[in-house]
């Protein structure tokens, strides 16, 4: 993380080398791009577009799982919205994953202290790519572990036949600090890793803590894994709240739970990448894109994973096209499909542009919800953040001033920042992120209209900027 003292510092030795050279400090942005972000910023801040967009998705359209008739539905409106605005639109396709929820439960039906023939009801949701439970169930005593490491010192014995009850706690006070992604980032691998590591000690299914900060009972789905030559067991995650009533109960005695998890998995099914350009006037070989994910999953509507990411870089080329603003490098919109189950139109991007990535002048994601943006984050050259100033400083009338650097900005992107592309993405307050990521909680009524404007404000003058940059990107 880097903020603006390495900028001053940088700033200041481009300047230093080229007084010293004599040379007149080499101009980023023409008096003309800096007046046109202006505009744009103005525009979009004024618009409801982006709100209408994120609207129509998470609402008309609702929940759109990888492979289901929601997400076609999605790409097909996406695609004939933006064809509607005028631009020539793609459909790149890949082939998803289509797997499907089932019914699901789980209780309590063994515990000390129970009342005779009484049971205790939790909260579960399958995980992304689950295998499904026996149709009546199954019931098993529960092991509960906060770490790997715990889980293996116990070995075989304590684990053969047993649910294993992954309880790390999600650290809401990191969240609260606004480090709501770091806070994820140690929580998600008991999610993705839970049932392998389970499965190699006999266990016969898994329950996960939630990796997300909400605490209304509210179950946060997403991706497992599993991995050849090692059994597929059912994984569900569970709330906070059960996951503390399950810790508490085993603390006393021998706990049961009863598990039904019945998702289907089906073959793989077409799908599509929406792709369309605003040609470049004078450099359209070179692509910045501007994107976010289509797909998302299934417990609420999508609205703030990913319909607002969507919606905002629709947004930066509608709004660019009403101005008549024409940017010199071709400013390219992305849709991505499939990022929630496995990146299939991430790497299908990849696959068709991975000879043309030279031309590939930078990539923004939007991946991280519509909270107030108080900044940029950026994967690559350290030295891109001066190049980023006279960005900032036009942003800095909605208050997104800050600037950090980091592996990784955006999954979809993640292909084009390993090849060197230098990659962007706003910077959300992500005191909230969290909450309702990946729950039945990530319905529009969480998107603020003013911060939904101002995340859409960044993304297009972002764009326009860097399509507009007189210097290339170092890289
Ligand atoms: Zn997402």
């Amino acid at each position: 993380m880097r903020t603006y003292i390495f900028l001053a510092t940088v700033l200041l030795g481009a300047v230093a080398t080229a007084a010293q050279q004599g040379a007149p400090t080499p101009e980023l942005y023409s008096k003309q791009t800096l007046e046109e972000m202006r505009r744009l910023q103005a525009a979009t801040l004024a618009s409801d577009y982006a709100y209408k967009q994120t609207g129509y998705l998470s609402n008309n359209i609702g929940p759109r799982l990888s492979g289901s008739p929601q997400a076609a539905r999605a790409v097909e409106y996406v695609a004939d919205e933006m064809r509607k605005q005028g631009f020539e639109v793609r459909l790149q396709k890949c082939m998803v994953p289509r797997w499907v929820r089932g019914e699901e439960r789980a209780s309590v039906v063994e515990f000390p202290g129970m009342a005779a023939s009484s049971t205790q009801k939790l909260t579960v949701a399958a995980l992304g790519g689950s295998v499904a439970t026996p149709a009546e169930g199954l019931t098993a005593e529960i092991v509960i572990v906060s770490s790997f490491e715990e889980l293996n010192s116990l070995g075989a014995d304590k684990v053969r036949g047993k649910i294993v009850v992954f309880n790390y706690k999600f650290d809401t006070e990191l969240q609260a600090s606004g480090f709501g992604l770091a806070a994820y980032g140690n929580a998600v691998q008991y999610r993705f890793g839970g049932a392998m590591a389970a499965a190699r000690l006999g266990a016969v299914a898994v329950l996960v803590r939630s990796a997300g900060g909400s605490q209304n009972r509210l179950v946060h789905t997403g991706l497992m894994g599993y991995t050849d030559g090692v059994t597929k067991i059912p994984a569900g995650a569970i709330t906070y709240e059960d996951a503390d009533l399950l810790a508490w109960l085993a603390k006393d005695g021998r706990v049961r739970v009863n598990l039904v998890l019945t998702p289907q998995k089906f073959p793989d099914v077409e799908s599509h990448n929406v792709i369309a350009d605003l040609k470049g006037s004078e450099r359209p070989e070179e692509i910045v894109i501007v994107s976010g994910h289509l797909d998302s999953w299934d417990l609420g509507t999508g609205a703030i994973d990913d319909a607002s990411g969507v919606a905002m870089s629709m947004s930066a080329l509608v709004q660019l096209r009403r101005l008549g603003l024409k940017p010199k490098r071709t400013i390219r919109f992305i849709a991505w499909m499939d990022e929630e189950s496995g990146g299939r139109g991430s790497g299908a991007y990849f696959e068709e542009e991975k000879k043309n990535v030279a031309n590939h002048f930078a990539a923004i994601e939007a991946d991280l919800g519509a909270s107030h943006p108080i900044g940029i984050n950026f994967a690559g050259k350290s030295e891109v953040a001066a190049f980023l100033a006279p960005i900032t400083a036009v942003l800095s009338k909605q208050g997104a001033t800050q600037l950090q650097q980091q592996g990784g900005v955006g999954a979809d992107i993640t292909p084009l920042t390993r090849a060197g592309v230098p990659s962007f993405a706003p910077w959300f307050d992500q005191r909230t992120y969290f909450k309702y990521h990946h729950t039945a909680a990530d319905t529009f009524d969480k998107i603020v209209p003013r911060e939904l404007a101002e995340g859409a404000s960044l993304v297009a003058v972002l764009a326009y900027g860097l399509a507009n940059l007189e210097q290339p990107l170092p890289r």
